[in-house]
């Protein structure tokens, strides 16, 4: 097995070397890689086009991707990659008290993140009290949505959980610390805020709080309602002066002054899907694949800027499928696997073709230097003539898997403007 990736790679969530961040496409980058300027217009570093990530022959199983943060169990060693990943020494610490094996799935908190065993117990590593065990009530699936993200006890977060006890439940809380006392307490003196329960065992639960389940139903859940407590004033000094020291010294903002938690909509909402096998939610849009191989993506669309034309509407009330023409005698690949980035979505077909379409300025769509729009070949964009972005692809995309060679794609994975692929 291994791991490809292609994306944002300044930070270096890809591997070394670390790339430049690339801007714009129509100004020529200037960087001490490419010379300044004279050997080439880009950065030579930047990931467009899928590349290895491990070595061939380890194992590698993806723990989760998401919200900035992929964990990976390559040959028994945890992994994280990520804009600030953990430390070596925090990851080292943690594998001493679980075997990466036996992790299922892990969330962001927002100093840290938990992570799900498959006993059912969590384990926080937080930079604020290092590492701690929470046992009680035996948990299947877990969510965390970090509405307030600078806070690190979350007050303001808000949870999803599923106990093994009860698998087609899930339990809403408006925050961490009342979810931990319901876990902890025999007779809970914290309620959930939300008790939903569907006809069928929950096999995944998603940060953007969307659950699939075993019958192939998909729900989402936790828009922003539109009455919301009232913002405090402007002058707030402890709030200013908190908000201060987070800005300038990155010190955790501890009790947030006077910002009540925001109120979502808790009520899921049944998508408009056939059966569905797989789902993945990302930042503007979510994907899912139907048991008969159909791919549908939906999301938030601008209609001012570039959209993913086989998007549908958020809210719609009929979802229709993606195409990706399959170039022969069928009109339309048939789909083994899908995921959605922040703005882009990949699909791996039954074929083995790998596709992508949406965002691709990082390079996640993995399709080179390929341009759209009205770029060009000196690089002038009429921006006011041009409804698309010039490195926006509104329809899909072959990736250009020349690394992969001979090797079989298993699955992909998307997260901010990273791709994943997982070949055998
Ligand atoms: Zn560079």
């Amino acid at each position: 097995m291994q791991l490809f990736g292609c994306g944002e790679n300044s930070s270096g969530y890809l591997g070394e070397p670390r790339s430049c961040m690339r801007r714009s496409v129509n100004e020529p980058h200037i960087c001490q890689h490419n010379n300044e300027g004279e050997n080439s217009p880009y950065c030579p570093l930047w990931v467009l086009k899928p590349r290895e990530i491990t070595n061939p022959s380890q194992s590698v199983r993806v723990l989760s991707c998401e919200n900035g943060s992929t964990f990976l169990d390559v040959d028994g060693h945890l992994k994280h990659l990520g804009l600030n990943p953990l430390k070596e020494h925090q990851l080292t610490e943690m594998t001493k008290v679980w075997s990466p094996s036996s992790i299922t799935g892990a969330v962001p908190l927002a100093d840290g993140f938990a992570f799900l065993s498959r006993d059912g117990s969590l384990l926080t590593v937080r930079d604020s009290n290092g590492m701690h065990t929470i046992q009680g009530k035996p948990i299947q699936h877990i969510a965390t949505r970090r509405v307030d993200l600078h806070n690190p006890n979350l007050i303001s977060g808000a949870v999803a959980i599923v106990l093994k006890q009860d698998p087609q439940t899930v339990l809403s809380f408006d925050s961490w610390q009342p979810m931990c006392s319901f876990l902890k307490t025999p007779a809970p003196n914290y309620h959930p805020i939300h008790t939903a329960t569907f006809s069928s065992p929950i096999v995944k639960l998603t940060s953007k709080f969307a659950a699939l389940t075993e019958e192939g139903e998909v729900f989402i859940w936790g828009e922003k309602l539109p009455q919301q407590p009232p913002t405090p004033s402007d002058e707030d000094e402890e709030f200013e002066d908190a908000w201060f020291e987070f800005s300038f010294t990155n010190k955790p903002i501890k009790k947030w002054p006077s910002r009540a938690p925001e109120l979502l909509d808790y009520n899921p909402r049944k998508q408009p899907l056939p059966p569905i096998q797989e789902l993945s939610t990302g930042g503007c849009n979510n994907t899912a694949v139907s048991r008969s191989g159909q791919l549908f993506v939906w999301g938030y669309r601008s209609n001012t800027w570039p959209d993913i034309e086989d998007a549908n509407a958020v809210n719609s009330t009929e979802l229709k499928e993606a195409t990706i023409p399959s170039g022969s005698g069928e009109a339309r690949l048939q789909i083994k696997n899908a995921a959605a980035g922040q703005k882009h979505v990949v699909a791996l077909a039954v074929d083995g073709s790998l596709w992508s379409v949406g965002d691709g300025i990082y390079g996640q769509l993995g399709i080179g230097l390929k341009q759209f729009g009205l770029c060009t070949e000196d690089g002038v964009i009429d921006m006011l003539e041009n409804e698309t972005d010039e490195e926006f692809a509104v329809d899909w995309q072959r990736m250009d898997t020349e690394a992969l060679e001979g090797r079989e794609c298993e699955s992909v994975f998307a997260e901010g403007a990273h791709t994943l692929i997982i070949t055998r």
